[in-house]
């Protein structure tokens, strides 16, 4: 395995390699647990639809039925969705932005079916037991039931987001105008809440019901603006973010530092990210994702950013002094997820971004950390220095790995090299971080080399 610290650059006194990590004292969800409490909270709604129906007579009244029970589980399913993206700070830091994101795209092409299916079963069933056809039922439904015109707007609100949501339709599409298109999402659930009270027969009678259904409702959308909103205008005046330097690592790679007051109050932690809005002009108006690059200071934070489209590239021509607004901390990749002594961090490309600032922080005595960075070239290496020195002064191991596969002639991050050169591989911890194709096989080497999966921890550029 290549080691090597070619191509010496002078080290940015931004980055130097001492620091200390801040300790986060903030709780943390585990996936099984909030897991547990989704599906228990489907089988509760299950049971609410249970409860209500005494007996079902006939063809009709079992299609009204289903798109009774469909309806609700939509209806419950609506909230989920919100609120695994309502940033809420044990989710973020328990399960990993990248993941939730995940659930939430999964979960929502389940509750767009059951959307539709919960407004064909309705028509079809109440068509059936009033012996008309579905158009003239539609027609009653939309003119003569309370708020359901309002839930079919919704409803196929839904089904657009859904569309522009499909993988096809997104990848045409700039993140922007996707993700503003997305927010649509928050009209739709306005317009078909007070259906459910209107026409809803597991509502009309039951109080109770109405209450805890409320409830859930509220309590994710004060979520929304507590967390959305209201925190990070808050972190806006606490922490007066302001850009203090930007400067080249590497050909379309640039370092921004960013100074501020108080920032050991929002406990981040070496391979978190937060959103990074920057007050200039053309950049206003967007808030992406970036991972610190360095161990987080109490005065100052630091990101590296690839040059991949128009925000990332824009960033390189910030002037010091332009204002910044930080929603985060973010992101699950942190010291918390150790199991084991020993740890081995696997950087990609750019992925190193997170990794370089856990390879400053995590815990560990003289060789119990190894770093493997890959990067298709030399001059494509960054904090070159700065790992080399954190390297030499902690006692870890550093292997950047340069070249394509077909030049070095076997797979650096193959089972084979893996396994050959981290001797006991299976009793660390693993960390990845880069392409995500890279990460796949990356996992995949992991788990042939019987590494167990609860020891490997991956975050995805990619939502
Ligand atoms: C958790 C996380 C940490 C990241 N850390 C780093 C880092 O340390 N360094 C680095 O160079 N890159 C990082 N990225 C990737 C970086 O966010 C994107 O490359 C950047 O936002 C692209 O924006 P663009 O306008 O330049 O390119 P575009 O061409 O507009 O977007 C390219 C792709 O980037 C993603 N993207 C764009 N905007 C957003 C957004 N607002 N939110 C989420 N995804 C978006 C989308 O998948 C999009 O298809 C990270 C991404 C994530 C999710």
């Amino acid at each position: 395995m290549t080691v090597a610290a070619r191509d010496r650059r002078p080290t940015r006194p931004a980055a130097s390699a001492a620091s200390s990590t801040l300790p986060s004292t903030q709780p943390a969800a585990s996936q099984a647990i909030v897991l547990a409490v989704i599906a228990a909270g489907a089988l509760a709604t299950i049971a609410l639809w249970w409860n209500d129906t005494t007996a079902i007579h006939g063809f009709g009244d079992w299609l009204t039925n289903a798109g009774r029970v469909t309806g609700l589980l939509a209806g419950y399913g609506v909230v989920v969705l919100l609120a695994l993206m309502a940033r809420i700070p044990p989710l973020e830091r328990g399960i990993g932005a990248d993941q939730l994101a995940r659930w939430h795209a999964h979960g929502g092409r389940y509750i767009v079916s059951l959307v539709v299916a919960h407004g064909l079963l309705i028509i079809w069933g109440y068509a059936v037991t009033a012996h008309t056809n579905v158009v003239s039922q539609t027609a009653t439904l939309l003119t003569s039931y309370p708020d359901v015109l309002m839930a079919s707007v919704a409803g196929l609100l839904f089904v657009g987001i859904g569309v522009v949501s499909a993988r096809v339709a997104r990848r045409r599409m700039r993140y922007e105008t996707w993700y503003y298109l997305h927010l649509y999402t928050y009209l739709a659930v306005a317009l078909a809440f007070s259906h459910q009270f209107a026409t809803g027969a597991d509502f009309l009678t039951n109080r109770p019901a109405r209450v805890v259904w409320s409830a859930m409702y509220i309590g994710v959308a004060a979520a929304i603006v507590w967390f959305r909103f209201a925190v990070p205008a808050w972190q806006a005046i606490r922490h007066q973010m302001r850009v203090v330097a930007v400067y080249p690592e590497a050909p379309g790679v640039t370092s921004i530092v960013i100074s501020g007051q108080h920032l050991d109050e929002l406990q981040a932690q070496s391979g978190q990210f937060f959103r990074w809005r920057f007050l200039a002009r053309d950049l206003w108006w967007a808030s992406n994702p970036y991972s610190l690059s360095a161990a987080p200071r109490p005065d100052w934070l630091r990101i590296t950013v690839k040059d991949f489209g128009e925000h990332s590239s824009a960033l390189a021509r910030l002037r010091p002094g332009t204002r910044v607004f930080a929603e985060g901390p973010y992101g699950a990749m942190t010291a918390i997820r150790r199991r084991r002594r020993k740890v081995l961090l696997i950087a990609g490309g750019i992925g190193i971004t997170p990794l370089r600032a856990l390879f400053e922080t995590l815990p560990g005595g003289q060789r119990d950390i190894t770093l493997i960075y890959r990067a298709g070239h030399n001059a494509d290496t960054v904090f070159r220095d700065e790992l080399v020195a954190i390297a030499h002064q902690r006692g870890a191991q550093l292997h950047i790995v340069t070249g394509h596969r077909s030049e070095l002639g076997y797979d650096p991050l193959s089972k084979a090299a893996l396994t050959a050169n981290i001797p006991d591989l299976r009793n660390h911890d693993v960390y990845v971080c880069g392409p995500d194709r890279m990460a796949e096989s990356v996992v995949a080497a992991l788990r042939e080399a019987e590494v167990p999966r609860r020891q490997i921890h991956h975050e995805s550029f990619e939502f």
